[in-house]
């Protein structure tokens, strides 16, 4: 299954997480690699090592004062990391957590993503997140939820809560 989790809405790397969870206890092997995020904090990275999940961060975060090489050359390891891990035959789910914006902000293109299902063998499931899935990429996909943004507390002002966003 190439599953895909966007839309404004909140809720695409929690769901795909749940889903890493559902995966794990029903016995398959889960690998998730995270595009854009690093270096900061989130309970999701904690809970996890308590399972055998394995979750690497291997962006350079949203904040940080990486300039854009860096972040491009942090994205194009990822991409490297993640072509060797679908070839490995490892992984049963592997999540490519918001690879969508490393293309929408031009770290890696369209074609080295799509490059990815192609290359994916047909008894491992793929799960991409981000906003912005671009129109090829639910093409390609069997099964796409979009997030609806309906009510976010940061349209008030709130920021980020522990336990919510982190
Ligand atoms: P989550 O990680 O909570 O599942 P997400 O993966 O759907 O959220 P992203 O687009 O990856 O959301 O955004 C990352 C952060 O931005 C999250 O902490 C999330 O709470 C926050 N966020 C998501 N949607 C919105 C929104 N519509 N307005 C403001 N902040 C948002
Ligand atoms: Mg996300």
């Amino acid at each position: 299954m190439i599953i895909v989790h966007t839309g404004d809405g909140k809720g695409k790397t929690t769901a795909a997480i749940g889903l890493a969870v559902r995966a794990f206890g029903s016995g398959l092997k889960v690998l998730i690699l995270q595009f854009i995020k690093g270096g900061q904090t989130y309970g999701e990275l904690d809970a996890l090592k308590l399972l055998p999940i394995e979750i690497r961060q291997c962006g350079r975060g949203f904040t940080s004062s990486g300039n854009f090489d860096e972040h491009k050359a942090a994205a194009a390891e990822t991409l490297k990391v993640a072509r060797e891990e679908i070839l490995s035959g490892a992984w049963d789910m592997i999540i490519l957590d918001e690879i969508n914006y490393a293309v929408k902000f031009a770290l890696i293109t369209e074609a080295e993503m799509l490059d990815l299902l192609k290359i994916c063998p047909p008894e491992l499931h793929l799960v991409l997140t981000g906003r912005n899935a671009t129109p090829e990429l639910i093409d390609a996909a069997d099964l796409v939820t979009e997030m609806t943004l309906v009510k976010h507390p940061f349209q008030r002002g709130v920021k980020a809560q522990r336990g919510i966003e982190f």
